[in-house]
């Protein structure tokens, strides 16, 4: 009885409970079914942009690969690149969050860093390896971002699948207490990069790209690849063998 008379509608005048909410759920419901509606639509058509976007940038990049490849010379270098394969996942090993390294190169770079801070040095691992298809994003992205051409392009970034990074065995290294240098040409200058010079050969790291490289690529004195063992040396011997015929030839 109690709960009749508290929504009758002579009860101090209000508007009976059940009628004053029965609209406003009522306009509630339909509001909601188009919010509803209308995001699910709204949600399938980003779907579909995003899909059609994404396989038309896969399209531009095959065809924009297509067109790389008939640059490649007669001794498979392209753009001055060699090319090579990826690493397994059995091969790398986790140098830090997000950065995966061969892992005998882990264990030399390890003992390198080791001296290096020994003497004074702090060595910083700016990356290590790198997937094809991260290459890939890496040479697309800056080179649309740069708006370069590929020639251009390939002096500072090797194409996808002929990235040393691809190996495992490369790194490029900074120093802790110059970051402003890191993948700059005034590494050079750095404490780091002197030190590199002196000793990185007694832990098999070399510069791949030394300034005046017969490969063409632009200087890069971050830019180290392990060749300490049978693995390492037969994934470059195509550029070291080149290095040798150009030697030669420079001393004849
Ligand atoms: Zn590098």
């Amino acid at each position: 009885m109690k709960r009749a008379e508290r929504s009758g509608p002579n009860n101090n005048g209000e508007i009976p409970l059940a009628r004053r909410f029965k609209p406003v759920r009522g306009a509630f419901s339909s509001n909601f079914r188009y919010l509803f509606f209308g995001s699910i639509f709204l949600t399938l058509i980003s779907f579909f942009i995003t899909i059609t976007s994404n396989s038309f940038q896969r399209f531009s990049i095959a065809a924009r690969q297509k067109q790389l490849n008939s640059l490649i010379s007669p001794d498979g270098l392209l753009l001055g690149h060699f090319p090579y394969p990826e690493a397994t996942d059995s091969e790398l090993v986790l140098a830090y969050p997000g950065l995966r390294l061969h892992r005998d190169a882990f264990i030399a770079l390890r003992d390198m860093r080791a001296a290096a801070a020994y003497d004074g040095i702090s060595l910083v691992l700016l990356s290590g390896y790198r997937s094809i298809s991260l290459q890939e994003e890496i040479f697309y992205t800056n080179k649309s971002l740069r708006n370069q051409i590929a020639i251009e392009r390939a002096k500072v970034s090797a194409p996808p699948g002929y990235s040393e990074h691809s190996t495992g065995y490369a790194i490029d290294l900074g120093d802790a207490t110059m970051r402003e240098t890191d993948f700059e040409v005034t590494f050079e200058g750095t404490p780091a990069f002197k030190w590199l010079k002196r000793n990185a050969a007694k832990f098999h790291f070399v510069l791949s790209f030394p300034r005046g490289n017969s490969q063409g690529v632009s200087y890069e004195p971050w830019h180290w690849r392990f060749e300490g063992t049978v693995d390492a040396l037969r994934k470059f011997e195509p550029a070291n063998k080149r290095l040798r015929l150009e030697r030669n030839s420079k001393s004849k």
